[in-house]
């Protein structure tokens, strides 16, 4: 089955084509991501009025351009996924549309995706995918969460954070360190010039039992060390270093306690801090240590893209499941609510 993914939950234009009858990351016939990162950039986050227009620009050259690149036409295409939430009404709402209408045009079922369900799923796309059950460690912009993945589509949320996700603590540190919007990524490079131990934060809510997090007190944190350092180069890497390493360290200790909990021996980690190299390389000694297993997406799939949400998508349609023609979206969904895939 060839489906057609689109994703438009937030910032990035997202379009892939997944055939399941090729299936691992080759079956990732084509994708493309336009991201408005320039187009918010003077505001300092995403607007969300801004987003929509965007996505109605972009949405369907993006569509042509991945259907070219995968040498397939409109023809060929058998379903349609798309974000339908949790994200920003308008922005999933131009997606939904576009979705609809071509699943009613081709006369091809269509499924709204879950996109926390999409970012769970990338790492399975990667060659030798584990089976369930896993733990899985969902790390982006607007999530921190450790879920029990019993059996794709069970979900069960373990912990999450209480105040700001991984992805928006390493956003707003960076721009109170002055680094452009959006400053996750631009931290995380300047992290790998700082020597680590010069600046020693807190690992928050590590100290007492549970599978929360809070990252926000971190963030104030820095914003004392920073304010009271003397600014040069050589002391802004050495505390994006320790906010790193806090992040890192606060996120493994978390993942070693979910698994333990579970008495599961596999992690999956997803979203865009998934893209970061320390967390990668801390997860992977630690699941060494353990003797476990730690799977994680590649780079370019952590953050958001058409991709898992064609490979979700694709999954639930070949188990049966597809929507009506209504356009509709859900800008806040819990993914415990999701139906469990049925077996095919
Ligand atoms: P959500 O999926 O929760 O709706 P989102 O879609 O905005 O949020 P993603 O696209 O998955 O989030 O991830 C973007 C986030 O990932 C940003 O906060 C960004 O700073 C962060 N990020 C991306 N690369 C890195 C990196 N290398 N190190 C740390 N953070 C990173
Ligand atoms: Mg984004
Ligand atoms: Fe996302």
């Amino acid at each position: 089955m060839k489906v057609l993914g689109i994703e438009t939950s937030c910032d990035e234009t997202g379009v892939a084509v997944y055939d399941t009858a090729i299936g691992g990351v080759d079956g990732l016939r084509a994708h493309a991501v336009y991201s408005q990162i320039a187009l918010h950039a003077e505001y300092g986050g995403v607007v969300p009025e801004l987003a929509s227009r965007d996505h109605v620009r972009k949405l369907l050259p993006l569509v042509r351009q991945t259907l070219d690149e995968a040498g397939l036409s409109t023809d060929d295409i058998d379903g349609v996924a798309y974000t339908a939430g949790p994200g920003l009404v308008g922005a999933l709402l131009v997606g939904a549309g576009v979705a609809r209408a071509l699943a009613w045009g081709l006369d091809v079922p269509a499924i709204g995706v879950h996109h926390m369900e999409g970012h769970l799923l990338a790492p399975l796309m990667e060659d030798d995918p584990p089976a369930a059950p896993f733990v899985a460690l969902l790390v982006s912009g607007g999530h921190t969460q450790l879920v029990a993945v019993d059996a794709i589509g069970s979900y069960r949320l373990l912990g999450e954070t209480l105040d700001d996700a991984a992805g928006e603590a390493f956003d707003k540190t960076a721009k109170m360190m002055g680094l452009p919007y959006p400053g996750g990524p631009q931290l995380a490079a300047l992290a790998e010039h700082g020597t680590p131990g010069v600046f020693k934060f807190p690992r928050p809510m590590t100290t007492r039992p549970g599978l929360d997090f809070s990252f926000s007190g971190l963030k104030t944190q820095v914003l004392l060390a920073w304010q009271a350092s003397d600014k040069t180069d050589t002391t802004k890497a050495d505390i994006a270093r320790g906010f790193e390493d806090a992040v890192v360290d606060t996120l493994a200790i978390k993942c070693a306690r979910a698994l333990d909990a579970t008495g599961f021996d596999t992690l999956i980690v997803a979203g865009g801090v998934g893209a970061n190299t320390r967390l990668r390389e801390k997860l992977r000694a630690d699941a060494q240590r353990r003797g476990g297993r730690v799977c994680f997406p590649r780079p370019a799939l952590c953050t958001d893209n058409g991709a898992m949400i064609a490979f979700a998508g694709a999954l639930r349609l070949e188990a049966g499941q597809y929507g009506d023609a209504a356009v509709h979206v859900v800008p806040r969904w819990d993914m415990a609510t999701l139906p469990p895939l049925a077996a095919a």
